[in-house]
């Protein structure tokens, strides 16, 4: 039969065709279906007018080294750039703290808020670094479901990652387990003094999160983002749909098949047991093995369908908290807005960056934003928070144009000319991330990255090696362990799961 397959992978974003291609490169027959007519999914380079082209999601990151080699993407048409661009943030009535990738040129920027704070800089980036490698080691793991089914089988992964975090050194896991559950403030204030240096820091801390720099975890999310950035900077910006394009191709080459505008409209299942997926259109098509790439809401709750669930597992994945609270606002000017390169941030002070995480809580956008700023040539990408999907009044079919006038307004006060160049723009609103690029709630990575949805409780705790209540149906989208961002990890581990 031409329409059964050994896996059906749901979604285009990287994670599925991370995924389709380590199996196509097994020899096994895959099809990979996307909704949209392009790939990608959040990584994703998108025109939206003439020399208005613009990785209109995601900011930067790049894949896990080892993927890159497994699918030999330097072949397909990625290679991750070496540039380490400077991490600046933006200070009104003195000098920007620029933050270079050169741990010696950073310090003698820091060098004129603290010398103190310049003299700690080179063991901070240290400590961060070897940090970060825990938990990637963390997230190459398959985590046992707990706690349920904690058979010898499932548990070893887990034993190898304690053996291999204890060889790495006992004091600084130790370090790492405490970093975890604090907040970004109190993390930071034990490092430094300076004000400036703190909050650009802690900024990191926040991107992409419905959380504040004094909520508990928020240790966690800056560990996480500087590991997806390799440090404070975003890398490889612009280069979105060099990366799932190489991965398409990797894809078709092992044999594999990419469908685009094939929307899933469900999974069927056969009393727990999975057969295949329908088509928006109607089309069946067959595999004992369905990979979905889509956020576990939407799995499950649109895909599957309660009626195919245990209950208690339906009410689970009701509570996975998704709580998106990013806009993005895109801007084509004549290319003199004097932006420097490099990832450009509003975080004067911590107090500033709580604040604007405050509007978010009541349902509100705030008016003194935190500010993520990049730059492609004539164009300036603004990833704005907080811009709450569950507004508490107004509706963001209407309101998107408010967030860009709040964005440009802000960054006129550092770059007086800007409002003057802008010859055309295009906002991403919570609502279109929904829309347009299927995630819930605008949620970037397929629910929150909180310690209480991290490693055996992503997605949810019991179900979290890619497995599911329906047998041969998986998940392999950052809303498992592995994910959220852009590594790959989450795509990887959900092949490793199905040997
Ligand atoms: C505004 C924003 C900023 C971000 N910034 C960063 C960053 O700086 N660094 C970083 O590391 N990460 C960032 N992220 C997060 C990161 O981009 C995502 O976590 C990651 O791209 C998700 O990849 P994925 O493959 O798991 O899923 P997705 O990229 O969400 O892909 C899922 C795919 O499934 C498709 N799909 C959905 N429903 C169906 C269906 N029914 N049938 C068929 N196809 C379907 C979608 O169209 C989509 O292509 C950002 C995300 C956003 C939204």
């Amino acid at each position: 039969m031409t329409n059964q397959y050994d896996y059906i992978i749901i979604g285009a974003g990287h994670n599925g065709l991370v995924a389709a291609a380590y199996l196509a490169k097994q020899g096994k027959k895959v099809l990979v279906l996307e909704r949209r007519a392009i790939v990608g999914g959040s990584v994703v380079t998108e025109s939206f007018g003439e020399g208005f082209t613009v990785d209109s999601v995601w900011t930067g990151g790049t894949l896990r080294p080892d993927i890159i080699k497994d699918l030999k993407l330097s072949q397909h048409g990625w290679i991750p750039s070496t540039e380490k661009p400077a991490f600046i943030s933006l200070l009104s009535g003195s000098e920007n703290l620029v933050l270079d990738s050169d741990p010696v040129k950073a310090a003698e920027s820091i060098k004129r808020f603290s010398e103190k704070d310049a003299a700690k800089w080179p063991e901070f980036v240290a400590f961060m670094n070897k940090t970060a490698e825990f938990l990637d080691v963390a997230y190459a793991t398959i985590m046992p479901r707990l706690p349920k089914n904690f058979s010898f089988d499932e548990g070893y992964g887990l034993f190898e990652m304690g053996l291999d975090l204890r060889l790495m050194g006992r004091k600084d896991v130790l370090n790492l387990i405490r970093m975890l559950p604090m907040t970004a403030v109190e993390f930071v204030e034990e490092w430094f003094e300076s004000e400036q240096l703190k909050a650009a820091i802690a900024s990191v801390a926040i991107h992409g999160a419905t959380l504040g720099v004094m909520s508990a975890g928020t240790g966690y999310t800056l560990l996480h983002n500087w590991l997806n950035r390799g440090g404070l900077s975003h890398v490889n910006v612009g280069k979105a749909g060099e990366i799932t394009q190489a991965l398409a191709n990797a894809v078709k080459s092992f044999g594999g098949e990419i469908r685009t505008e094939a929307e899933v409209k469900g999974i069927q299942v056969d009393t727990y047991t999975c057969k295949g997926v329908v088509l928006a259109n109607g089309e069946e098509i067959f595999a004992d093995t369905v990979i979905s790439a889509v956020d576990p809401k939407q799995t499950f709750l649109s895909l599957v369908g309660p009626m195919n669930l245990p209950p208690e597992f339906v009410w689970k994945t009701q509570s996975i908290k998704m709580r998106g609270s990013v806009a993005k606002v895109h801007l084509l000017t004549d290319g003199n807005h004097s932006i420097p390169e490099g990832t450009v941030v509003l975080a004067p002070s911590l107090k500033y960056l709580e604040k604007a995480y405050d509007a978010a809580k009541y349902g509100e956008v705030s008016e003194k934003p935190y500010l993520e700023v990049t730059t492609m040539g004539n164009v300036v990408s603004v990833h704005f928070q907080f811009a709450p999907y569950q507004l508490k009044t107004g509706d963001w079919r209407l309101d998107g144009r408010k967030v860009e006038k709040l964005a440009i307004d802000t960054l006129t006060e550092y770059f007086p000319n800007l409002q003057s160049l802008i010859s055309n723009s295009h906002i991403i609103t919570p609502l279109d991330l929904e829309t347009t690029y299927g995630l819930t709630e605008g949620d970037l990575n397929h629910g929150q990255l909180m310690l209480d949805q991290f490693l055996f409780m992503r997605p949810i705790p019991g179900w979290s090696n890619h497995k599911t209540p329906i047998d041969g149906l998986y998940l392999c989208g950052s809303g498992v362990h592995g994910g959220g961002g852009v590594s790959g990890a989450a795509g990887r581990n959900v092949v490793r799961v199905l040997k």
